[in-house]
């Protein structure tokens, strides 16, 4: 045995008696496909080294199943084969109850990781930001709605950001607090939002994989939470059709060399020339990967002007209808941007590697920084916004996954495998149920991205 080997063995036996003596019996590992959907194994601890060393199996369609449990259809991936789920085990945490929890990667059988796996492929855009001397710190906000576990709505009055939603449902968040509390993990605020029985939980922003990670962790204790207070949570871009969306809005600042790209230059708002070429290069190629951002069938019926939702493809300081708001100083980590018009069906590995594949590759080359769009823009005609050059973002799923799948920059950045993924489990969404009234779809699929 080498002395790295050694080393692994010590940490690997460490971690297991910890967690064997906090009374951990079994280990959950999950992992998020392209249609968003979190899927998991669970092992009981004697099994917990194989987990990690090997993997357990997994069937090649696992990033195509669909959220009515088809199978969508990409290229290379059918009943044939099999892959490994591997838990990361430098991030497994104790959830209570005498579970464990980790996210996984999915890897061939040989242990090589998979153009079709969200959480390597953001693995690899950290890497790649790394390799151009860069670093990022993301912090995600996630919106969810409490309902009964039949989907139906809570009732009861409601006021938006309210004192009172926060007491209707007291222990409910006292509750989900401190589960996270215990199982560190950093929840930076929770609060009620717009729609009736709506909340919103803040995380601390860390390295890109760690937060999406964090994301997971949050999304199963938020819905292990609600179980137990006989709830379920709606993590739906259209939790209910007519009533507001929820977002899934992400934050990132970037640095080199310790320094901040979005504070501090001579740029508007203090913007450097390397923080504008990110903003620039996000806008550019917006359309292209819009198909990972907001791309399920509920997606489009969020994204309206007036809505919050970011649904205006250009950016303005501290602006709340467009698709990247600046958002400057005051927050301890400095200037950040927030790509607002990211939903919760978006699956959180493959939308932020999507957005800071973007960034980088607008830095790379040093992309345009557009006008900033200054006023709400809400009430714009198509004239006012032909005129300013800063277009709705669209709504049409049949017009997001062409552009996804004919973009030569969403398959360069990120690879053939997970945009033919994301579009053929998309394309399933459209194919079945494009014809269904609004309200159908709301209702059929209100609890498929809750955990
Ligand atoms: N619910 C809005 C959305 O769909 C966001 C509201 C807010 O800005 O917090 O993104
Ligand atoms: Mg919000």
């Amino acid at each position: 045995m080498t002395t790295s080997q050694h080393a692994d063995r010590e940490k690997f036996e460490h971690l297991r008696t910890t967690l064997e003596t906090a009374g951990v019996h079994a280990v959950l590992g999950t992992t998020v496909n392209a249609a968003g959907l979190t899927l998991a194994k669970s092992v009981p601890m004697q099994r917990f080294e194989a987990f990690h060393r090997t993997g357990l199996g997994a069937a090649r369609v696992w990033p195509v199943f669909c959220i009515d449990a088809a199978i969508a259809s990409a290229p290379g991936i059918d009943a044939t084969g099999d892959l490994r789920l591997r838990i990361d085990i430098d991030a497994v945490r104790d959830i209570g109850n005498g579970l464990a929890w980790a996210p996984a990667d999915l890897r061939t059988q040989q242990g090589h990781s998979i153009g079709a796996c969200t959480r390597s492929l953001l693995t690899d855009i950290e890497t790649h930001l790394a390799s151009a001397g860069l670093t990022a710190l993301v912090g995600h906000e996630l919106e969810f709605v409490l309902v009964a576990p039949d989907g139906a709505a809570q009732g009861g009055g409601w006021v938006p950001y309210g004192a009172t939603g926060l007491l209707d449902q007291e222990s409910f968040a006292a509750d989900l607090l401190a589960a996270a509390g215990a199982a560190g993990l950093r929840i930076e605020q929770l609060h009620s939002e717009y729609g009736p029985q709506q909340f919103e939980f803040s995380l601390a922003p860390a390295a890109p994989v760690a937060t999406a990670d964090a994301v997971v962790l949050a999304k199963l204790l938020v819905g292990r939470t609600a179980r137990r207070h006989g709830l379920r949570a709606s993590f739906s871009p259209k939790p209910f059709h007519g009533a507001v969306g929820n977002g899934a809005h992400q934050h990132f600042s970037l640095w080199r060399d310790g320094r901040p790209l979005f504070g501090g230059g001579d740029g508007p708002h203090g913007l450097t020339l390397e923080g504008g070429a990110a903003i620039g290069g996000i806008l550019r190629g917006l359309a292209d990967v819009q198909g990972l951002l907001t791309g399920s069938l509920l997606s489009g019926a969020r994204l309206s002007p007036g809505m919050w939702s970011g649904a205006h493809a250009g950016w303005g300081l501290e602006n709340r209808e467009t698709a990247v708001r600046l958002i400057q100083g005051g927050a301890p980590e400095g200037s950040n941007v927030e790509v607002k018009c990211i939903d919760p069906s978006a699956g959180v590995y493959a939308a932020t590697a999507a957005v800071l594949a973007l960034a980088l590759d607008g830095i790379t080359d040093g992309a345009a920084l557009p006008d900033e769009v200054e006023g709400d823009p809400s009430g714009w005609s198509d004239e006012d916004r032909a005129a300013a050059g800063v277009p709705l973002l669209s709504d049409d799923l049949t017009t997001i996954l062409a552009a996804l799948d004919g973009s030569e920059r969403a398959r360069r950045l990120l690879g053939d495998d997970i945009v033919d993924a994301t579009v053929g489990v998309r394309r399933h969404e459209l194919d079945t149920y494009g014809d269904r009234e609004p309200e159908e779809v709301a209702d059929l699929f209100r609890l498929a991205w809750s955990i």
